[in-house]
């Protein structure tokens, strides 16, 4: 820890961790705090994982502004982090008149955003989607619309901000803030953090982290979007992410067709109180599958292999909050809702504006490296360089994961860039061991004891995703091991 940061970011989810890569590109210190032990671990892992066309966004909000600069610039992100991106459009399915006046108004409003879209007719719907429901009539086509995994970037993005020195801090909660003598003084249970600047970015804790130190005029509620997830079998069922027209402010339950192939159905959009609640109900989950049989009935309950929810950080005037605050150098990145994912380096390059005109002298650094060394993907290898690689390194010859064909290498190696790994939902986020049809039920007893030997932490110590959910109790009593 340095005596005092230039900039301190609180919350390592997709802004915190775009922000703090951005800003390593200045001679300036930067450090980030996280209550949890890896970053994304909140909202940034429970989404659908697309990248708007940024149509829909008001023109006239922060979104709309940012939304088409935020889905141009994945290209260049990924060719330089390898985080995986692939742009497979989008269709909003219109079928009966009233729907076709509501496409006519995205089209116009993603015009004004400077997004292109065009409308299509049954026919070409049906050629680039052919197990769609014939009845329908029209689509909004964006070509420009894609898919990412907003873990794997977020990930993507901490790591090579580390690369470049910033100064990543879990298991650190903030839990107050003070300001004396133009320094804050951010404080967690075990430490005080100094800094000329902070930037909120907590989620949907944001409007807490903000009353602590400033006037805050926005109150987060969270919004609960449910999903579930299939079998990778289903790979090609859409080509396209696939929307309904949208209703009540939120975008509609979609089919997407997720980056590394499975089929994904959902969100649903409820408002709840509570800011930690991502449970899933029955009677929710059923009303996401009737709503996408409507769109294809090709759908097959028997490969759903998992459920999951996300929660929104929404706000009552439906739009991001980035600006400074009435307390100078305190910096809110707040009420980032959908598409918060999409325009996450959009946000970060305004943040990094933000901070110059606040006063924070940003000279642009020399040795900034911008690229990270791509994992290494076996799926992606020809025969050839898979035995050339099995030959170097034993290790990635042992597959752990069966259903997503992951080695100990790619495991290994994916522990040790920077962050220290200390438990299975950190290793599949990174490398999707344990992602597959069994969710774990093969490989997570092995990815333990790569944990244990490569990190220390003893096999009954080491917990699911923190220290709350602990795997195995006991267990030298019991005698398993
Ligand atoms: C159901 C759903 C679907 C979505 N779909 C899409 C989509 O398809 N495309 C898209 O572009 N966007 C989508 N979004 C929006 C996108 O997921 C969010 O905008 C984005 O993830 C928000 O990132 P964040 O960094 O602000 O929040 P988070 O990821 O929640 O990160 C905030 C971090 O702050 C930390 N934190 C909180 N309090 C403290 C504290 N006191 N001290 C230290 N750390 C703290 C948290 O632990 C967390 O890690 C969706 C959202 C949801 C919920």
């Amino acid at each position: 820890m340095k005596e005092k940061y230039d900039v301190l970011i609180i919350g390592g989810g997709v802004i915190g961790c775009c922000a703090a890569r951005e800003l390593a590109k200045y001679n300036i210190n930067i450090a980030l705090l996280e209550k949890h032990e890896d970053v994304a671990c909140e909202t940034s892992k429970a989404n659908s994982g697309m990248i708007h066309g940024g149509y829909d966004a008001k023109f006239t909000t922060v979104k709309g502004e940012l939304s088409a600069l935020g889905n141009k610039l994945f290209d260049e992100l990924d060719s330089e982090l390898h985080f995986g991106f692939r742009r497979c459009g989008s269709m909003v399915l219109a079928f009966d008149d009233e729907d076709i006046k509501t496409l006519e108004n995205l089209k116009k409003n993603g015009e004004k955003n400077g997004v292109e879209t065009e409308i299509i007719d049954t026919d070409e719907i049906l050629k680039i989607e052919p197990n769609i429901n014939p009845n329908v009539k029209k689509a909004l086509y964006c070509k420009s619309a894609g898919v990412s995994v907003p873990f794997e970037y977020t990930v993507a993005m901490a790591e090579n901000a580390i690369d470049n020195g910033v100064d990543f801090f879990f298991n650190e909660e903030v839990i107050n803030i003070e300001k004396k003598e133009n320094v804050f003084y951010v404080k967690t249970k075990e430490n005080t953090y100094k800094a000329d600047y902070v930037i909120n970015a907590a989620g949907v804790y944001a409007d807490e982290i903000s009353k602590m130190i400033c006037t805050t005029d926005f109150k987060i509620t969270p919004r609960r979007g449910e999903y579930m997830l299939f079998d990778k079998n289903t790979k090609g069922l859409v080509n396209s992410v696939i929307f309904p027209v949208p209703k009540a402010g939120s975008k509609g339950i979609a089919i997407t067709p997720a980056l590394h192939g499975n089929i994904m159905i959902g969100p649903d959009a409820e408002f709840i109180d509570d800011k930690e609640d991502t449970d899933t109900k029955k009677e929710v989950l059923d009303m996401v599958w009737n709503d996408c049989l409507n769109m294809s009935d090709k759908l097959d309950k028997s490969m759903v292999i998992t459920q999951f929810a996300g929660l929104r950080a929404s706000s009552e005037d439906d739009d991001f909050v980035i600006e400074e605050s009435d307390t100078k150098g305190l910096i809110n990145a707040a009420c980032i809702c959908s598409p918060g994912f999409t325009v996450s380096y959009a946000i970060a390059l305004k943040l990094s504006n933000i901070l110059k005109d606040a006063g924070l002298k940003m000279e642009k650094r020399d040795d900034f490296n911008p690229n990270r060394k791509p994992y290494i993907h076996i799926d992606e290898l020809s025969r050839e360089e898979f035995n050339e690689l099995i030959k170097k390194d034993s290790r990635y010859g042992r597959v752990i994961c069966r259903c997503e064909t992951i080695t100990e290498g790619q495991i290994v190696d994916v522990m040790h860039r920077g962050i220290k790994i200390t438990n299975p939902d950190s290793v599949k986020r990174r490398i999707r061991a344990g992602m597959g049809r069994c969710q774990g039920g093969f490989c997570l007893p092995r990815v333990m004891e790569i944990i244990e030997r490569e990190n220390n932490i003893p096999y009954d110590k080491i917990p699911k995703n923190n220290e709350k959910a602990y795997i195995l109790n006991d267990m030298t009593q019991k005698g398993v091991k």
